[in-house]
């Protein structure tokens, strides 16, 4: 069922809907749902466990949140609530959303539905494979550098990272907070439509929110307006051949519903990878200096004074990748390495901006890889820089605040699904939901 039909529902039919939803969630065997709380009546929404809701447990995926409550709801729960939706259960992740794959998860991983013995990308894996899976009519990831778009497109689901500034973060636990913002994983592009309407919106308890009126997407929905879309031609170099026929697929499509496609390149892609790991890296260290065991969660035993509490909660509380992270982070902040590393990103990162906004200036739109293959097996992802290169197409997209939407194009011989994104100018967000949609009838995915 899709969104739009469950919110038709009269109250009973809604918890029907719920108890069926939770009962399947709780026989599946891909490790999507970690918690089965629910909240209200409504349409129900899975959420991620890295944003707040009230008097539930909401641990980022770590052992270091254990036994940590939410004491009050982020803005999007109250926003859902607002709009006839309600949350339930809690989603997988990677701990605090570092990760490509949901296998850092406390919890152990999420299976990708299509292919048990495959990743269902990350870090909001259980969000997606949920979604995919038919046991969440949708649900919230959040996006650091790619985190709703590759699960989504690694599942088959639809997944949208909106403007940074667009959706209140108030309640979301911080990664980077340059970059993160939460957003909608559904089954098509109107359900996404209609889920972002309802989390969008200026909200004065998240100071980087943005004071711009939100404007329905879904009632404008529109699939026959035309746009200029470019594609970047050295981008599609990067990928392998299962992505670069999905990619001439799509480029058909579009060509079919009316769009005019022209040809680009970027220069400054071969910096994206390196720039968002100095500067989310060096985000996370920060926000992630809370958890010390004195404010949240887990707290270490046998302590003799305040550092060894410190030292041990962490050294126990933290996993392996996040504790990388930390570390990376503290070095390219420090003195003497702040300047070579960290500042030097920050100006990247405007040359990268620049890139982008030279190619709006011909195009409404961008056709984008999601990431350079279909989804990896299981424990296949060893060296911590080979994940981080598989982020490639992503996180340029966050380093300059842009909108993306992740759809589903077609499936591999083995039944994989390959996705790809349309991006937009910042704000500029009802031509990508527009092009999505043509492109969605267009290729028809689910049949
Ligand atoms: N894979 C990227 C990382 O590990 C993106 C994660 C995200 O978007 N939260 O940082």
């Amino acid at each position: 069922m899709k969104l739009r039909e469950a919110l038709e529902l009269d109250k009973e039919q809604l918890e029907s809907l719920r108890d069926e939803l939770l009962a399947k969630a709780k026989e599946s065997k891909i490790n999507a749902y970690i918690g089965f709380e629910s909240s209200g009546n409504g349409v129900p929404i899975l959420i991620k466990d890295n944003i707040q809701v009230k008097d539930w447990s909401v641990t980022s995926g770590s052992k270091i949140l254990q036994g940590y409550i939410a004491p009050y709801n982020a803005t999007v729960i109250e926003k859902l609530k607002d709009s006839g939706f309600a949350p339930m259960g809690r989603a997988n992740m990677d701990e605090f959303a570092m990760g490509s794959t949901t296998e850092s998860s406390y919890y152990g991983p999420t299976l990708n539905p299509h292919d048990n013995s495959r990743v269902p990308g990350g870090s909001s894996g259980g969000s997606a494979a949920a979604v995919a899976e038919g046991i969440a009519l949708a649900a919230l990831g959040s996006d650091t550098g790619g985190s709703i778009r590759q699960p989504a497109a690694y599942c088959g689901v639809v997944g949208f990272k909106p403007t940074y500034g667009k959706v209140s973060r108030y309640g979301l636990s911080a990664y980077a907070s340059s970059l993160d913002q939460i957003g909608p994983i559904t089954q098509d592009v109107t359900d996404s439509a209609l889920l972002y309407d309802a989390i969008a919106g200026h909200d004065s308890k998240d100071s980087t929110s943005a004071e711009v009126e939100h404007t329905s997407i879904y009632e404008n929905l529109d699939s026959n307006k035309k746009y200029t879309i470019a594609v970047i031609d050295n981008y599609i170099q990067e990928a392998n051949d299962d992505i670069k026929e999905a990619y001439n697929k799509a480029i058909e499509a579009l060509k079919v519903r009316g769009h005019t496609i022209i040809h680009k390149q970027m220069s400054n892609t071969k910096y994206d990878i390196a720039t968002y790991y100095i500067i989310a890296t060096a985000e996370a260290a920060s926000n992630l200096g809370r958890y010390d065991g004195v404010r949240y969660g887990y707290r270490a035993k046998d302590v003799k004074n305040t550092k060894e509490l410190f030292f041990k909660t962490r050294s126990e509380g933290f996993g392996d990748e996040v504790k990388r992270r930390i570390l990376l982070g503290n070095f390219v902040l420090s003195s003497g390495y702040y300047d070579a590393y960290y500042l030097k990103a920050q100006k990247v990162r405007h040359l990268i901006r620049d890139e982008f906004n030279k190619i709006f200036d011909e195009a409404d739109l961008i056709l984008s890889p999601i990431a350079p293959s279909i989804a990896p097996k299981l424990g296949s992802t060893h060296d911590p820089l080979e994940m981080y290169k598989s982020d490639m197409f992503t996180i340029a997209i966050n380093l300059v605040g842009l909108p993306a939407i992740s759809l589903p194009i077609m499936k591999n011989k083995d039944g994989l699904p390959i996705g790809l994104q349309l991006i937009a100018k910042a704000f500029n967000e009802q031509p990508i939901f527009n092009a999505a949609l043509s492109l969605e009838r267009e290729v028809n995915y689910n049949n």
